[in-house]
């Protein structure tokens, strides 16, 4: 195996999961999907798995690393699979990022800063268009991402409005991560989706239409009763 990266070397130790497997997940979950999108989140999958998914028909995908997601977009281009980076994002990487090919989303923007290099980056895209999700720290876990008040997320947007929107760069809507180290999972979740549907009712009259992205492996099913529109999975899919 040549040029692998560190993430992708410690997928190829694990046992790889069937087809079977992916298929009767990808089926569970579209189930209950209704009008939202499953993201397949592939950072515990490798190239020959994201095959087999989008075989099963899956064709949104989720990557948390930009590199990997440089790689594995590169063994897995085909003419109709949409990328999603979900991932903390380093200014130092947007411009790679934005070069990605089928890149249709940016589920991870959390600073100001950010915002900033999108602007000053623009010109790497080359795709038709990318959706802009704006990440809010809902839990208040301290070493997760995302805005921690409502106040510099509004700037945030402001600037964004100001500088970076336009018919290319689009205001999709909010992401978060709900609460999931802990013993009252369901609980904090809730918590969690509730603080985003507030925020989005809160902030739609001055922001136009607003979707939502939460919910992973564990808490989509509460994410989608919230109304989530792009839930985010990868272990239920990619673990069997
Ligand atoms: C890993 C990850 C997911 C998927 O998590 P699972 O629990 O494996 O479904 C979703 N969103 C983000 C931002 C992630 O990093």
């Amino acid at each position: 195996m040549q040029n692998l990266t560190s993430r992708e070397k410690k997928t190829q130790k694990l046992k790889m999961v069937s087809k079977e497997s992916i298929n009767k997940s990808l089926h569970t979950i579209r189930n209950k999907l209704g009008d939202a999108c499953l993201i397949a989140v592939t950072k515990y999958s490798n190239f020959e798995e994201i095959k087999l998914a989008y075989q099963c028909g899956q064709k949104d995908f989720g990557e948390n690393k930009v590199q990997d997601l440089i790689s594995k977009s590169e063994k897995c281009n085909y003419p109709d699979i949409k990328w999603h980076f979900i991932g903390h994002l380093q200014s130092n990487k947007v411009k790679q990022l934005l070069g990605v090919p089928h890149l249709v989303a940016i589920h991870s923007i959390d600073s100001i800063k950010l915002v900033k290099e999108l602007i000053k980056r623009k010109k790497s895209f080359k795709g038709s268009s990318l959706k802009l999700f704006f990440q809010v720290n809902t839990s208040g876990e301290e070493e997760k991402s995302g805005f921690k008040s409502r106040e510099e997320l509004v700037e945030a947007l402001k600037l964004a409005q100001q500088q970076l929107l336009d018919k290319t760069f689009l205001f999709a809507g909010l992401m978060t991560i709900g609460r999931i180290r802990t013993e009252h999972f369901e609980e904090d979740a809730k918590n969690c989706f509730e603080k985003m549907v507030d925020l989005k009712n809160d902030i739609s009259t001055e922001f136009g239409k607003i979707k939502l992205s939460m919910g992973m492996s564990q808490d989509y099913e509460l994410a989608l009763k919230y109304g989530s529109d792009y839930i985010r999975v990868g272990s239920k899919i990619f673990k069997g």
